[in-house]
């Protein structure tokens, strides 16, 4: 039983999916639940660390997933050929991880028709990565899995380049609309933490102005949502 969470990010794989990449796979659970499902799937389960990278191929070999399932040990997206996958994941990490780890190879991302990525915190900075490297943001999901809160974001290659706002980059143009109550308890939570710290920085010797007015802007933005 794999948790709810990765359950959703593999809803999001495309129906007509044929070979993807899990990047960070840890114990290739995800590939494992996707391939006993789908046999006519192929996966590449990449891992940076050892640990898990020796995980990841004793539950393939647990699961008798060796033919469809190839686990590789190797930083990010060297794992794969240029060509080789339509899809990618990227799960559990921070949103910043997420966005170097796509910013270091670029040219693997080549013939990748769709980009399925949880980050675990930062989610902004994978929806501004999508706006400087042409990807649309197909889809977004926002979930709470045992008390933790989580977003998915689907992005696809687009021809004409996706205007976001500045707010939309901040709370995500779906999440914003659909307003779920994952995403209203998120932004409650933020929005305490957020006017705890601006008064930590006002009562520094020097505050930092720009800090406190973005914090302020951030705060506006969350408050509008919220009512
Ligand atoms: N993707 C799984 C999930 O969502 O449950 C595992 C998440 S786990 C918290 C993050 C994994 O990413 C760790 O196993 C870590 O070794 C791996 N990782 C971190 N940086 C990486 C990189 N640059 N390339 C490949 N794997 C990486």
């Amino acid at each position: 039983e794999i948790s709810n969470r990765l359950n959703q990010v593999i809803e999001f794989l495309p129906e007509n999916v044929r070979k993807f990449a899990d990047i960070g796979s840890d114990h290739a659970y995800l590939p494992c639940a996707v391939c006993l499902n789908r046999p006519d799937v192929q996966a590449i389960a990449g891992e940076v660390n050892r640990g898990p990278y020796e995980s990841a191929q004793s539950q393939v070999n647990k699961m008798n997933l060796q033919k469809q399932i190839d686990v590789r040990l190797g930083n990010g997206l060297e794992v794969i050929k240029p060509n080789e996958v339509d899809t990618i994941v990227i799960a559990g990490m921070g949103g910043t991880l997420i966005r170097s780890i796509l910013e270091s190879h670029p040219e693997k991302l080549e013939g990748v028709n769709r980009l399925i990525l949880q980050p675990n915190i930062d989610a902004s900075s994978i929806r501004a990565f999508s706006i400087s490297y042409g990807y649309q943001i197909i889809g977004e999901r926002i979930i709470n899995d045992e008390g933790y809160i989580y977003e998915i974001l689907v992005l696809e290659k687009s021809e004409h380049s996706q205007q976001l706002t500045d707010k939309e980059i901040y709370l995500g143009p779906f999440l914003m609309k659909e307003k779920n109550p994952a995403f209203i308890e998120k932004w409650q939570h933020v929005l305490e933490k957020k006017q705890k710290i601006i008064q930590q920085i006002k009562q520094a010797k020097h505050p930092d102005e720009d800090k406190i007015k973005l914090f302020e802007q951030q705060k506006t933005w969350i408050k509008e949502e919220l009512q």
